[in-house]
């Protein structure tokens, strides 16, 4: 079976498993404890959090662990925009967020009286940041964009969003789930008061994540208990996974460029192995080259997905699957329009230096077959 579904979730990689593996079986103490055992412990949810606020180049205080990049979200947005009422009553975010930024701002908007906007990309796919800025509003308290899309890669302009921001009172927060690991992800240099992201995307284990914030801010916590995560967290600490989260990040950073260029090569050779056959691509502006999101005209994505599963390939559409019918996406809704047939045919690669030349002609090759 070939792997080609990577912005869903990534493989562990041997050194991570190795790394928990040993950390299981010699640490099982409680990081609160303040007997050796615990003391042992601590020392590698200290670890972590250098390790992530040094990848971020931010400071260890400002480091929150979660369950993952959901629990980030919801962390960051409700937990801000409760404690902010005084502030204003207006939260803005794209149409193409990840669900647990889109459902979460709903939940604000319909259980707590917020008012919400959900701006829509322009006529090409793109959300150049004087679009965000014609939405912002004197009251507008938090704004929450993605750094990149999960179901085309779309690089969204966080940098320019963020420097627009150092000039209004809203905070930004950025989901940067599908860049962590693979490009240099630095709070400071693109403004963003908020930032998460989840190891399960650079060949980490599933279930365990960040959010970085800003040491100014005020927000209420979402777990509460007992005094972990400086209070904002409570919870014994999931040291294994914290110790899995931490060495991949270690690796991925090591191998940054090298990861990315090996990624841009498998991306440039599928899409000239498919140039002889009719596709089209839902790339909208800079996209990152671990995505591609492909359709070939009047073929339904359903089918075609099924059938490259059996064949030994695993992709999907980047959308939601309910009982094994894949839902129209509303990333590409909010481009095309819900009515437009192109929500029955795109397909989403995505890729992990883990690929392989070698698989993607084998990829490619049964595409084409198929379609034929
Ligand atoms: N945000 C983005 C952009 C994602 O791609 C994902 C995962 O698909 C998430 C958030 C949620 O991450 P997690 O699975 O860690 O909750």
């Amino acid at each position: 079976m070939i792997y080609l579904d990577n912005a869903a979730t990534t493989p562990v990689i041997p050194g991570v498993v190795s790394a928990m593996t040993e950390s299981l079986s010699a640490t099982f103490g409680n990081p609160s404890s303040i007997h050796s055992f615990g003391r042992q412990a601590n020392q590698l949810v200290r670890q972590a959090r250098d390790t992530v606020a040094k990848a971020l180049d931010v400071s260890n205080r400002n480091i929150i662990f979660t369950s993952g990049a959901s629990e980030a979200n919801n962390q960051a947005l409700i937990g801000y925009a409760l404690a902010n009422r005084d502030k204003g009553n207006h939260i803005l975010t794209t149409a193409i967020e990840h669900p647990s930024v889109l459902n979460t701002v709903q939940y604000l908007r319909d259980r707590h009286g917020f008012d919400v906007t959900f701006v829509n990309p322009n006529p090409d796919g793109q959300f150049p940041a004087q679009l965000i800025e014609q939405n912002l509003q004197p009251d507008t308290i938090l704004v929450s964009m993605m750094w990149a899309n999960n179901e085309t890669g779309q690089l969204l302009p966080v940098a320019e969003v963020g420097r627009l921001l150092a000039s209004h009172p809203a905070v930004f927060h950025v989901d940067a789930t599908q860049v962590m690991g693979k490009i240099p992800v630095h709070p400071h240099e693109i403004g963003a008061d908020f930032l998460t992201a989840s190891a399960h995307k650079f060949h980490g284990p599933k279930g365990i994540g960040f959010l970085y914030y800003h040491e100014d801010l005020k927000f209420d916590a979402l777990i509460h208990g007992g005094e972990q995560e400086e209070k904002r967290r409570a919870g014994t600490e999931n040291l294994h996974s914290l110790v899995g989260m931490t060495k991949a990040l270690e690796i991925a950073i090591q191998n940054m460029d090298e990861n990315y260029q090996h990624v841009q090569k498998l991306n440039d050779s599928l899409l000239s192995l498919l140039s002889e056959i009719d596709f089209y691509k839902n790339e909208f502006g800079a996209t990152m080259p671990h995505v591609i999101n492909i359709a070939f005209p009047h073929q339904n994505h359903d089918l075609l997905l099924t059938k490259l599963d059996l064949a030994g390939f695993a992709i999907s559409t980047g959308s939601a699957c309910t009982a094994g019918t894949v839902e129209p996406s509303h990333v590409l809704e909010a481009v095309y329009g819900e009515d437009s047939p192109k929500l029955k045919e795109n397909l989403r690669i995505s890729f992990s230096e883990l690929n392989t030349i070698d698989e993607i002609n084998a990829f490619a090759e049964k595409l084409k077959s198929l379609l034929k």
